[in-house]
């Protein structure tokens, strides 16, 4: 037997425009380094050996009913528009249904060129499709909309960054690859019949009770909001959050330069690229809202009078800061152990994250160790700590069960940059278990199962740094 999906392809059936058929480049000696089976049978994926698998989610071999392409976008990188990206290391299998009947991207990522690789080789390295396995499984572990890892596969080859480096191909699964700049492509070489099409295509599949382009607005604000207030309460800074790497379906996509802090500062960047600090920690919700007025701008111009549709966007990109506040103070307050936020929490959440920030206290810790016997061990300035605990104890008081909601908001685990990089180097010298215990402490990120992966780095561990590794 060898591997099989049911596919039923939607995006296939779109107008030439939207992407070129493509097939995947075969590898030199496929090998298998990680599936994903749980997530395979949800996905209706029945499978033979690891040979089999190995074949498959290389590219070397096509599953029966994959119709492979590679998707066109277009999007601003660090806020300057490219007018064409798209798919150039990526090609889309297909798509299935999901148990619970919803439609799933089945993409390769480092599957060789495609029409749009323009310079580039098409090919990843084992580093950046680990780091993307383990995050997003570990973002999805949280709780947070994100896309999965299916497979990584090694390749055989080199692959050639500076220096030459292990290839890999990485499987997500998706709910789709619309992006905000698949919309800006056909908006900005006036292709409106494009655009409509690919509007409608994006409402039926996304959000069906949507009511038109600004319908589709509204909700993709809605969702984009939610995210960016998710990631913000677990300490995640994207790193690369360009208009291409920003998903129509809310779910985080493209997990290149991110990184998870560990001591909380507000400007924390991890990624080496981002050297005017654009995507830091605390501008991400400005950066969201930034994205979402490309997408009202592209999605205006298939208003029949664009000028009326005009104000309507404005008022649903401008409604977005309050709406990721709102959300912020859902997620933050539940982290202090508050069910029903007051706008008075803001300030006494602000209060801690401003001790955190001059204490230098590892955020996920620090939180973490607020329903435990010794959150002040967190702090180096126990007498400022103890000032803002009597405020907190007065305010939490009246909550029922404080701990349990803690506990659940904050988790003990996370993927911690310094256990990233040692992952990837072990993995690199063919060792693979610290690859499997991490996705084993991850998947269960809100209990204390490996004591030694919830401790913050030491100074020598510290990594601070993240390389866009394409
Ligand atoms: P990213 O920064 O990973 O979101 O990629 C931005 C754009 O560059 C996308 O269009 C990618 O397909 C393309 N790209 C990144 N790395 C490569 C590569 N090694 N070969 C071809 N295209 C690439
Ligand atoms: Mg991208």
């Amino acid at each position: 037997m060898t591997v099989s999906a049911p596919f039923d392809n939607s995006y296939a059936a779109l107008p030439d425009g939207f992407f070129t058929r493509t097939t995947p480049t075969p590898v030199a000696d496929p090998k298998l380094l990680a599936f994903n089976a749980p997530l395979a049978k949800t996905l209706g994926i029945t499978h033979g050996s690891t040979e089999d698998l190995a074949f498959i989610f290389s590219g070397n071999e096509l599953p029966a009913g994959a119709d492979p392409l590679a998707q066109l976008y277009a999007g601003h990188q660090f806020g300057n528009y490219n007018p064409q990206l798209g798919d150039g290391r990526a090609i889309l299998l297909g798509e299935v249904l999901d148990a619970k009947g919803q439609r799933r991207d089945i993409q390769l990522k480092g599957s060789g060129r495609t029409p749009y690789s323009r310079g580039g080789d098409g090919r990843a390295w084992l580093g950046p499709v680990l780091r993307e396995y383990v995050v997003s499984e570990a973002m999805h572990a949280l709780g947070i909309p994100t896309t999965r890892a299916l497979a990584a596969v090694q390749s055989g080859e080199d692959v050639f960054r500076e220096t030459a480096l292990p290839g890999a191909v990485l499987t997500r699964v998706a709910a789709s690859h619309l992006r905000v700049g698949t919309f800006q492509v056909f908006a900005h070489r006036g292709e409106v019949e494009n655009l409509r099409r690919l509007t409608d295509y994006a409402i039926q599949r996304h959000y069906p009770q949507a009511d038109g382009p600004l319908g589709l607005l509204r909700a993709v604000c809605a969702a984009q909001a939610d995210l960016v207030a998710a990631w913000m309460s677990v300490g995640f800074i994207h790193g690369v959050m360009n208009t291409d790497n920003c998903a129509i379906s809310g779910e985080t996509i493209d997990y290149g330069p991110c990184a998870f802090m560990d001591a909380f500062h507000p400007n924390r960047v991890f990624s080496s690229i981002d050297r005017q600090g654009r995507y830091a920690y605390a501008n991400q919700p400005q950066i969201v809202v930034w994205n979402m007025a490309q997408l009202a701008t592209s999605l205006l111009q298939q208003l029949d009078d664009p000028e009326s549709g005009v104000a309507e966007a404005t008022e649903i990109v401008h409604a977005m800061p309050a709406l990721i506040e709102q959300a912020w103070l859902r997620r933050f307050a539940a982290k202090i152990g508050v069910t029903t936020p007051k706008a008075e929490d803001t300030a006494l959440i602000d209060a801690l994250l401003s001790l955190m920030q001059t204490d230098g206290a590892d955020f996920t810790n620090a939180f973490r160790a607020l329903s435990g016997d010794d959150a002040a061990g967190q702090f180096t300035d126990r007498a400022a700590f103890a000032n803002w605990r009597d405020a907190w104890q007065q305010r939490i008081a009246a909550e029922p069960d404080p701990k349990s909601v803690m506990d659940a908001a904050n988790p003990a685990v996370i993927p911690r940059n310094h256990r990233i990089e040692a992952m990837i180097n072990a993995a690199v010298a063919g060792d693979m278990d610290p690859f499997h215990r991490l996705m084993t402490a991850l998947a269960r990120p809100y209990r204390e199962t490996d004591a030694d992966l919830h401790r913050a780095p030491t100074t020598q561990e510290i990594v601070p740094a993240t390389f866009c590794g394409t």
